[in-house]
This record gives structure tokens, C-alpha cells and sequence, in this order.
């Protein structure tokens, strides 16, 4: 039987290479590569040649039987995938489950991820969260952010720059100007840079910049939110007395900003005759 490791890689810095990733290469026998150019540079980084083979999300079932029957030939199969922890967004799910059907050892070796690393930074809740990887795209993102807008857990999601902008916007429309998010940007890397605040605030902010790099986003779930609004009711108020200035109707911005807030109809409503005093 063999053995086959997922061996987690740096998502831009790499300095954060482990001791026990670099063993773990060293002591593979094959290495299965999403980029084999990519990984080619990183094993000349460590100082290690080793053969590889392409592993890619389109060729995955292709080389699942070659893969197999390296294992099934005794040998040690290291897989690594372009940027951090393979079977997040990245093959290596498939062939883990694969060996384990048929009886191979297999281990993963821990290393940078970009989800943990956008969480840990964004400062929204940690202790329960939902890595939704990339949103759909096209007419799929609505509803589907509709089904998300109750979600207490704090959301992560991937993104590419290009499409940034019109995804901050859609998040805009459907969790409203108030909820908190926060756009991590080039994680681990020179530019590195997380931007934090409320969805209006970070719109506008990205509406002026053009979006380069890699970028994850990091939204405050729905419990947080009422947490936020009970301890700014200032906010709600304001929220509140911003739709009035603009004409909207007592009933029906009290009815928006309740949902939104996650709080009764009739206390807004309440809100809304104090301030009109
Ligand atoms: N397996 C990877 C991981 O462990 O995070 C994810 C691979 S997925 C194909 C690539 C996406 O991850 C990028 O589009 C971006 O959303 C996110 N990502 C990867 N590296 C990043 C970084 N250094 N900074 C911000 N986001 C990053």
C-alpha cells in the first residue's frame, strides 16, 4: 500500500514554508502538481527535485488511475496545489477519497489557507463561520444571496478582482448598507491589506480603485449584525432617518430597517415617530 500526503503550500510568502511541508516533499516519491511549472519552482526554492505530474481540476479523473496505481506500487504521492491548502477550491479531494476506498495511508500537512487567514484578520466573530467559496455568477447570485440573508455565521467567500466591484454591490443590495464586511486583499504578501467597515463604506471605497490582486470577503452574519445594532442603536436611528430624508414612507422604512436590523416592526416605527418629533 502507499501513502498519499496533501501537503498545504505558501498562498504568497514563502517563508511561510514549514519544516514538516519540506519533509514531506522530500520524502514523496512523486509529486502531483495543479501547476507542475509552478510547483517546479517552489521544489528548486527547497532545494529539492523530485518528479511531477499535472494534477488540474480538468484532468483530475483522468489522473486518478495513474495516481492510484502509484500508490498501489508502494510509492509515496505528495500533492500540492498552486497556493495554499489543496481541497479548498483546489483539487485533492477527490484522489483523497479515492485512496482511502482502497486502503492507502493518507495524511495532510497543515499550512497557510486563505479563508482561516481572511477570518483570523477581518475581526468578525471566529467562533462560527460558513466558507461559502466563489459566489455564482450571473443570474444564480441573487437568490442565492437571498437564501444566505438570515445566516448568523460569519460568511467568507472568494472572489477575483475583475469581479469585485458588481460583488460588493450585489452584497450591498441584498444585506443592506449596514452590515459589516471585510475585503482581505493579497494576504501574506507585500501589499497586503484588509479593508474593514460597513457594506456602504466599502463599496464606495472599491467603486474608486481598480481591484488587482487576490481577494477574499469576510461578512459579518446576521446575529452579529443585531449585536452591532443593539449596542449602536445610533445606527439603526441613522439608518432610519436617512430613508425618511428621502422620502420613504413611515411604514415602509420601518419595515426595511427592521429586517435588515433584525429587530420589531413596531419598535422601529417608534424610533421612526421619535425622531419626527
Ligand atoms: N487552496 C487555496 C486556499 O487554501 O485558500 C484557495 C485556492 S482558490 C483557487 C484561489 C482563491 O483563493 C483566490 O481567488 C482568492 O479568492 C483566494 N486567495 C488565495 N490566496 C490569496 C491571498 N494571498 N490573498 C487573498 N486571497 C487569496
Amino acid at each position: 500500500m502507499g501513502k498519499l500526503i496533501l501537503v498545504a503550500t505558501p498562498i504568497g510568502n514563502l517563508a511561510d514554508v514549514s519544516t514538516r511541508q519540506t519533509e514531506a516533499l522530500q520524502q514523496a516519491d512523486l509529486v502531483a502538481a495543479e501547476d507542475t511549472r509552478h510547483s517546479g519552482l517552489l521544489l528548486q526554492h527547497l532545494g529539492l527535485k523530485k518528479p511531477l505530474l499535472s494534477y488540474y481540476q480538468h484532468n483530475e479523473e483522468k489522473r486518478e488511475g495513474r495516481l492510484l496505481a502509484e500508490l498501489q506500487a508502494g510509492r509515496t504521492v505528495a500533492l500540492v496545489s498552486d497556493a495554499g491548502t489543496p481541497g479548498i477550491c483546489d483539487p485533492g479531494s477527490a484522489i483523497l477519497r479515492a485512496a482511502v476506498a482502497e486502503g492507502h495511508e493518507v495524511d495532510a500537512v497543515p499550512g497557510p489557507c486563505a479563508l482561516i487567514q481572511a477570518l483570523i484578520l477581518s475581526g468578525l466573530p471566529t467562533e462560527r463561520f460558513a466558507f461559502e467559496g466563489f459566489l455564482p455568477r450571473g443570474q444564480a447570485l441573487p437568490p442565492y444571496l437571498e437564501s444566505l440573508r438570515q445566516e448568523q455565521r460569519t460568511l467568507i467567500f472568494y472572489e477575483a478582482p475583475h469581479r469585485l466591484q458588481n460583488s460588493l454591490q450585489m452584497l450591498l443590495q441584498a444585506f443592506g448598507p449596514e452590515r459589516q464586511i471585510a475585503v482581505c486583499r493579497e494576504l501574506t504578501k507585500k501589499f497586503q491589506e484588509i479593508n474593514r467597515g460597513s457594506l456602504a463604506e466599502i463599496c464606495a471605497l472599491w467603486q474608486e480603485r481598480q481591484p488587482k490582486g487576490e481577494f477574499v470577503l469576510v461578512l459579518a452574519g446576521a446575529e452579529a449584525e443585531q449585536t452591532a445594532a443593539a449596542a449602536e442603536p445610533a445606527a439603526v436611528q441613522e439608518h432610519l432617518a436617512r430613508l425618511l430624508a428621502g422620502g420613504m414612507k413611515h411604514k415602509a422604512a420601518a419595515k426595511e430597517v427592521a429586517a435588515i436590523y433584525k429587530l420589531p416592526v413596531s419598535e422601529v416605527y417608534q424610533m421612526g415617530l421619535a425622531l419626527k418629533k
